[in-house]
Formats: structure tokens, sequence, C-alpha cells
């Protein structure tokens, strides 16, 4: 099983009526909602406003996949946290996956290395386009597809060259975003997606819950074979003339 946490600020949704009209229960609880669906998933949630901010350490040493959305209180997450959350994903124990305004939370800058910024504006149409087609991310997706209605998010994206681009949004005002980015960092897996405004409805749509499920699965570690190199090594392997023998 891939133990999943769906963490969530969760502030928008109690505070602003719009939110809450899509997303009653927080958004958390719909992504939730559509994982807890996958035989191979045992999916909890956690709040910005939990006990130790969601994630107390049993917890945390607990989770294959943390999957962060975060955005008017990025300040508030306690930076030990975050340096326990980098640890956790450098050593291979965790995939970690930002979603949206997480562009901008102290989890994905500090483990990227980076500041995140970008551009943004008002909410309009959004074509995705898959650019990696065979990417285990992709899987069940087409060649391209709509977004009734996000925000803008726009380049440039302050953001390392990802070690791979799975997809990349074009949007009705002409703007084009780097949407769906893989990163490798240490021994884990990062996988930053571009969609989830608070108000847009966009963790309603198929291809967008497909993408974070197939997300989800790529980022597990794999714990069958991660070694944490960890020192000075000291099994002497073997010379050239042993090899050639
Ligand atoms: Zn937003």
């Amino acid at each position: 099983m891939i133990k999943v946490v769906v963490w969530n600020e969760f502030r928008h949704e109690k505070t602003k009526d719009s939110v809450k009209a899509i997303y009653p229960d927080g958004l958390h609880a719909v992504i939730k909602g559509f994982l807890d669906k996958e035989e191979d998933m045992e999916v909890t949630l956690a709040a910005l406003d939990d006990p130790d901010q969601g994630l107390p350490d049993e917890v945390l040493e607990n989770t294959d996949v943390l999957i962060w959305w975060g955005h008017m209180a990025h300040a508030e997450v306690d930076d030990a946290l975050v340096s326990k959350i980098q640890k956790r994903v450098y050593e291979g124990k965790m995939g970690f996956v930002p979603l949206h305004s997480g562009h901008h939370s102290k989890p994905f800058r500090k483990i990227i290395g980076t500041n995140g910024n970008l551009s943004w504006g008002r909410n309009q149409k959004e074509i995705m386009w898959t650019l990696m087609p065979a990417h285990e991310i992709a899987a069940g997706i087409p060649d391209h597809f709509l977004i009734e209605e996000e925000e803008l998010y726009s380049e440039p994206f302050y953001i390392p060259q990802p070690d791979e681009l799975v997809f990349g949004a074009w949007f009705e005002d002409g703007h084009i975003m780097r949407a769906g980015a893989c990163f490798y960092r240490g021994g884990g897996k990062v996988f930053y997606f571009q969609p989830g405004h608070e108000t847009c409805k966009s963790f309603y749509n198929p291809y967008v819950q497909r993408i974070i499920t197939n997300a989800v699965r790529w980022a597990a570690p794999n714990k069958e074979s991660y070694e944490i190199p960890s020192g000075c090594v000291h099994v002497k392997t073997k010379t050239v003339d042993e090899f050639n023998a």
C-alpha cells in the first residue's frame, strides 16, 4: 500500500463562500475522494490548523507520498517541519507532490532550491498539453485536454530546469507555463502540477485526477531497492584487471 497524506492549508474553504461552495469539506477531501478509489493507496488528510500542523513525526515517518496545497499561509508553516520534509525526500523515503500555489510553499522551495516565482492573472480557459506521452504520469491522458476555468499561471517560472517536463499549458490570454514538472532530488522524487486554484473546479476534472493519481504512484519510494549513501565507502571494488579476468 502507498500511504498518501493530502496536506491542505484549509483556510480559504472556511473563510470564503465562493470556495466553500466548490469544496465544502476542503479541496483535500476531494483529492482523497478520488485517490480512495485506488486499491493500492491508503489516504489520510492533514491540515495546517491540526496539531503539529497536521504532520507530527509519527505521521510524517509513515508517509510515502505527501501531496501539498497551500496559498495564503505559507509563512506559517514551521521551518523545522519543512526541514524534516526535505530530509525525508532527499533520503528517498517519501515523494512530494505540490499542487498549484504550492509553487511558493516552503517545502517546494527548500527541496528544489529556487524561489518558485511566477506570474499570475485572471481565471480563464487552459489547454493542458502532454509533452511526454510515454511518461508514467501521462498514462491515460490524451495529447491535450481543456480545463474550462483555471487561474492564469505564466512563465517565467523560477524553477531549476525540470528533470522531466511532462505537461505544458496554454492559456486563453496567450501565456504558457511548465505545468507538470518532475524533479529528482537526492533519493526522492517531486512532481509539481499547476491546476488547482481554490475558486476553480479543476480537482473534479477526470484528467487532473488521473494525473495526480499517476503522480502518487510515480513518486512513491521504491522500498525494495533504495539504499541511502551515508558516508565513506569501505568496500573495495574490483580492479580493472579483476574485471577483465
Ligand atoms: Zn490560485
